[in-house]
C-alpha cells in the first residue's frame, strides 16, 4: 500500500465522527434555533448534569474554553501577585499563562521521563527549595497536567498538597474520559479543568471548557465568576469576574457527541494498543502505568533523529505534530521568571525527541499499518 491510495491521512478525523451523529447534531442544533436561548439555554444545565455524572463529582460548571476553566478556579482561590503555583514546564502555554495573567508566579517542576507528567518527588523537592528561599512569595497551589490523555500520578501529588496546605487544580484539558485507579479524570484534586477545543478527545465546534468540583462554595464562586462576578442578580456584582459562559449551541454539539463518547474512548484504546504492539521495536512508545486508562488525546513517541523522521513521514503523506517543541521555562513569554536551558533536563530532552502520529477513533487498520510501516522502515 502506498500514500497515493489514501486521499489524505487525517491527523484527527472529525468528519467521520460527524457523519455518524449528523442527525442527532442537526436535531439538537435546530432545537436551539427554535427556542432561541443562545446564552445559558436549557442545554447548558442538561450538559452540566451529564458531565458531572460522567466524572462522578457533585458539580460541573461549563465555560468558554479550557483556558477559562483553568483561570476561573484560580480567581476563586484569589490568586494574586506574590502567590506561587507549581506546575509542569512540559505542557501547553495556557496551564502557566493563567497563573501569570493573575500576576502570580509559575514555579516549574520537571517531569517523569516515562509518563511526561509532573514528577511527584521533584514536586516536593521544588516546594522545599521554594520555602527555604523565602522569596516573600506564598506557595498556594499545584496544577498537575494530564499530558496526552493520561492523568498525572495524583495519590502522591495529593499527599504533598495536603502536607504543604496547597490546593490541586487538575489540568484535565487532554484527559477527559481517562481514569486513574478507577477515578475518572476531572475528579482529582480540589477542582479540575477540561477543554472542549475541537481536537480534544471530547470536542465541540468552537471553544469550550468545563470545571469540576465537589465543594459547594467553590461551585457558587465559579458560577458567579462566569458571569462578571454576579451576586443575587445580574446587576449586583460581588466580585471581579469574566464573561466565561459556554454557548448553548456548543452545549448542543457536546450532548450529541456524549452519546458515542465511551465507544470512542474504547476505539482510541484499541488503536493505541495496536500502535504500541507494532511500533515498540522501532521507537519509544508511550508508557501506561498499571491502573491507568488513557484517552489518547495524542499518541506520542520518541526518536533520535526527529526531523529526519518527520520529513520522511511527510513525504509519504503521513501528518505528524510536535507537542511540545519548547518547554515553557524556555519560552520568551516567561523569560522574566529567570529560567535557563538545563534547569529541567527531562522536559528539555523529551521536547527534542517527541512527536505525535495520527490518532482518532476512526483510524482504519490499513491506514494505521501504512503509518507504522512508514515509521519502522
Ligand atoms: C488545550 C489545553 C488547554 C487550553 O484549552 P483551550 O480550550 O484551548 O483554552 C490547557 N491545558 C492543556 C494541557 C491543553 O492541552
Amino acid at each position: 500500500m502506498d500514500a497515493t491510495e489514501f486521499r489524505r491521512i487525517d491527523f484527527i478525523d472529525l468528519k467521520t465522527q460527524q457523519k455518524r451523529i449528523r442527525d442527532s447534531l442537526e436535531q439538537r442544533i435546530k432545537k436551539v434555533m427554535d427556542h432561541g436561548a443562545y446564552i445559558m439555554g436549557p442545554e447548558i444545565a442538561e450538559l452540566e448534569e451529564k458531565l458531572a455524572h460522567y466524572v462522578g463529582v457533585k458539580h460541573c460548571i461549563v465555560c468558554g474554553s479550557g483556558t477559562d476553566a483553568l483561570l476561573m478556579p484560580l480567581m476563586a482561590y484569589g490568586i494574586k501577585p506574590g502567590d506561587a503555583v507549581f506546575t509542569s514546564p512540559f505542557t501547553f502555554i495556557a496551564t502557566a499563562e493563567v497563573v501569570a495573567l493573575l500576576g502570580a508566579t509559575a514555579v516549574f517542576v520537571d517531569i517523569d521521563p516515562r509518563t511526561y507528567n509532573i514528577d511527584p518527588i521533584k514536586l516536593e523537592e521544588e516546594i522545599q527549595k521554594f520555602l527555604k528561599n523565602n522569596s516573600g512569595r506564598k506557595a498556594r497551589g499545584i496544577i498537575p497536567v494530564d499530558l496526552f490523555g493520561q492523568t498525572a500520578d495524583y495519590d502522591p501529588i495529593e499527599a504533598v498538597a495536603k502536607k504543604y496546605n496547597l490546593f490541586v487544580l487538575q489540568d484535565a484539558a487532554q484527559s477527559f474520559g481517562a481514569t486513574y485507579k478507577g477515578r475518572k479524570a476531572g475528579s482529582m484534586g480540589n477542582v479540575a479543568a477540561t477543554s472542549f477545543f475541537p481536537a480534544k478527545p471530547l470536542g465541540c465546534y468552537g471553544d469550550g471548557g468545563a470545571i469540576f468540583c465537589n465543594n459547594d462554595e467553590m461551585m457558587q464562586k465559579l458560577r458567579s465568576i462566569r458571569v462578571h462576578g454576579q451576586g443575587s442578580d445580574k446587576y449586583n456584582n460581588v466580585r471581579i469576574g469574566i464573561n466565561g459562559r459556554l454557548d448553548t449551541m456548543q452545549a448542543a454539539v457536546l450532548l450529541a457527541k456524549m452519546e458515542i463518547f465511551d465507544e470512542e474512548v474504547h476505539l482510541r484504546n484499541s488503536i493505541a494498543a495496536r500502535y504500541t504492539q507494532k511500533l515498540q521495536h522501532s521507537v519509544t512508545t508511550p508508557f501506561v502505568p498499571k491502573d491507568y486508562v488513557s484517552v489518547w488525546a495524542q499518541y506520542s513517541v520518541l526518536v533520535q533523529q526527529r526531523d529526519e523522521m518527520i520529513n520522511r513521514l511527510k513525504s509519504r503523506g503521513v501528518p505528524t505534530a510536535v507537542y511540545y517543541p519548547k518547554p515553557l521555562h524556555l519560552q520568551e513569554a516567561f523569560s522574566s521568571l529567570g529560567y535557563q536551558r538545563g534547569d529541567f533536563p527531562v522536559s528539555e530532552r523529551i521536547a527534542d525527541s517527541i512527536f505525535s502520529v495520527p490518532m482518532h477513533p476512526y483510524l482504519r487498520e490499513d491506514v494505521q499499518d501504512y503509518i507504522v510501516k512508514s515509521i519502522a522502515e
